[in-house]
């Protein structure tokens, strides 16, 4: 008989991990990634200079209130500084959302193909998380509406979406909000929102101002270069962020990336420049994948910083995926997302786009 051992509860067994973007190819050799949506301009030199000046305070803990980050945040949103919270990654906020407001018994409800983190958080705490259909690969308001019930806690909209790249418009979110029961907690995940053009305000962080049920996060980690250091932060009704603040860790940001935090967010060139590449590159990755449309290659139409790829041909996502591989460029390949037939593929540098047009050029020809 075997002996006991601890049993995790079953809502964790329950948990498919989470699974990174990959940084080397099958045989070990480092290749590039452009798998994890990182900035391919790096990080800005304001916030490089700041988190090398932290070296010298290693022995301390850092600000546990994060107060100067908050402050800066609020100064630069014009936002109340007592209801901005501080994230070891936008993730960690993204679980505090959940923990916070969902429990056993409760539903946690996205649209399908969200981000991989929201069944996570959503079992991590013993709810149940539940998939609205999509429409074409992006949020369909009513089936999402549809699925709302007496036990939907919490919504999670990450807008534009990852994996999909997608995005709700501001009157899609205005509907929902305004459909949702004032008790349940609405979450608006903006990772890529420094990518969208200035029209494309999707108007979550004013409802987030007035209404008592919307919570909106953002990070440092896409387009600010910081992904290293896991720095988020959320914005929301002051019940809301007392509730999480109460179950985060103490120390969540370490004092460097709350340093290179505030520094970046005054590098406006910085990110000028690199929305403005990603703008650019995305556009000519969009062409080159419609022109191997014959090949049944199609770009779901996106507004963040990749490109999701269905690959609908005789050459497979998973074939190309390899092939990618060989030529020392890795993707992400999604099939525990549902999406064994599409590739997500970051806007990397402007000569890893001319390899990756390439190489799919070759692979399509070669499968015919
Ligand atoms: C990358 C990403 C995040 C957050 O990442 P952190 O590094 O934890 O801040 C959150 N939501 C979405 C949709 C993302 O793609």
């Amino acid at each position: 008989m075997p002996s006991p051992a601890p049993q995790p509860k079953p809502w964790i067994a329950a948990i498919a991990p989470y699974v990174p973007g990959r940084s080397t190819t099958d045989d070990g050799r480092r290749v590039r990634k452009i798998s994890s949506n990182e900035n391919p301009l790096g990080t800005s030199p304001q916030a490089r200079a700041a988190f090398a000046a932290e070296a010298a305070t290693l022995d301390r803990y850092p600000d546990a209130a994060a107060a100067e980050l908050r402050e800066a945040i609020a100064a630069k949103f014009g936002l109340d500084p007592a209801r901005v919270i501080h994230g070891t990654g936008s993730d960690e906020l993204l679980h505090l959302a959940a923990g916070a407001f969902a429990g056993v018994g409760d539903e946690v409800l996205y649209v399908r193909y969200g981000f991989s983190v929201y069944p996570i958080a959503a079992r991590r705490v013993g709810a149940e998380p539940i998939e609205a259909d999509d429409r074409d690969y992006a949020t369909d308001v009513e089936a999402l509406l549809a699925r709302v019930g007496p036990r939907t806690r919490v919504v999670y909209l990450a807008n534009p979406n990852n994996p999909t790249g997608t995005y709700t418009a501001r009157e899609e979110v205005a509907r929902i909000h305004a459909a949702l029961p004032a008790d349940c907690l609405f979450v608006v995940d903006q990772a890529y929102t420094e990518y969208l053009e200035p029209e494309d305000d999707d108007g979550a962080l004013a409802l987030a101002e007035t209404a008592p049920n919307v919570l909106v996060t953002r990070t440092f980690s896409k387009i600010h270069g910081l992904a290293a250091e896991r720095i988020g932060w959320a914005y929301g009704p002051a019940p809301v962020i007392e509730a999480m603040h109460k179950i985060r860790a103490p120390f969540n940001v370490s004092t460097a990336g709350q340093k290179a935090a505030i520094a970046a967010l005054d590098a406006d060139d910085f990110v000028k420049k690199s929305h403005d590449h990603n703008l650019l590159w995305r556009t000519w990755l969009e062409a080159e994948i419609a022109g191997l449309g014959n090949f049944g290659l199609r770009a779901v139409p996106s507004k963040a910083n990749f490109l999701l790829v269905l690959f609908e041909g005789a050459l497979t996502a998973e074939a190309a995926y390899h092939g990618l591989m060989e030529r020392g460029l890795i993707v992400r390949w999604l099939p525990a997302q549902k999406l064994p037939h599409a590739l997500r593929m970051t806007i990397g540098t402007e000569e890893e786009m001319r390899d990756l047009a390439l190489a799919l050029r070759e692979l399509t020809a070669a499968a015919g």
